[in-house]
């Protein structure tokens, strides 16, 4: 599946907040929305800050698709399949979200963003339940072991960042073999969704 390659601290630029995206560097002054918060390119600072409600709904369904990595036709699909299962739709996508596999290796610290993460799942790093998988929107169910693979165990860049990230484990996930397993307790609730999006406004966007 395709991927965006480009800029991406341009990506949070244009949503004028942080996105996380690039790991280590978003928690330091080189952060450019700590000296440019404004969108990117020639007419950045003249855009308004309030629009349409339509341009409300588009920006909330970027930044939810930026943080997470995906493609606007992989996106648009996961939203279909929110929609059809039971339940708040704007719920069940965002769960849908967080149990992809590049994103519950995120989660459990062995990367330090969301692409690091998926570079991990593409490489051949991560297993599930005793079984490499290396496909990143593969989706976790409840009881299953994600683990990290022996030889990534070993990566310098795996342990610095167990070492020096310090990121908590959301309920849903729960940690074992030395911080390298993490077992899926349960599907993740709204509540344990820490991402800053307000999934109403995609669903809205997607249901006109
Ligand atoms: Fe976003 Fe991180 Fe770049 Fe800052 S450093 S703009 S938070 S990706």
């Amino acid at each position: 599946m395709a991927r965006y390659t480009g800029p991406v601290c341009r990506l949070c630029r244009r949503e004028r907040m942080k996105l996380y995206l690039k790991g280590a560097k978003c928690d330091t002054m080189k952060c450019p929305i700590e000296r440019r918060p404004y969108p990117p390119g020639e007419h950045g600072r003249a855009r308004q800050r309030q629009g349409s409600e339509y341009l409300m709904q588009l920006r909330e369904k970027q930044k939810a698709r930026r943080i997470y990595g995906l493609m606007e036709k992989q996106f648009r699909n996961l939203y279909v399949e929110a929609n059809r299962q039971s339940g708040v739709t704007g719920e069940n996508l965002l769960r849908m979200l967080e149990q992809r596999l590049d994103n519950v290796a995120y989660r459990a610290g062995w990367g330090s963003s969301r692409a690091q993460s998926r570079q991990f799942v593409r490489h051949g790093h991560v297993s599930v339940n005793g079984r490499r998988v290396t496909i990143p929107s593969y989706q976790v169910r409840k009881g299953d072991v994600v683990e990290l693979r022996d030889k990534a165990r070993a990566m310098i860049v795996v342990r610095h960042n167990l070492d020096t990230l310090d990121r908590q484990m959301p309920p849903w996930l729960e940690g074992g073999d030395g911080g390298f397993a993490a077992t899926v307790r349960d599907l993740p609730m709204r509540e344990h969704i820490d991402v800053p999006v307000r999934e109403q406004l995609i669903v809205e966007l997607y249901s006109k």
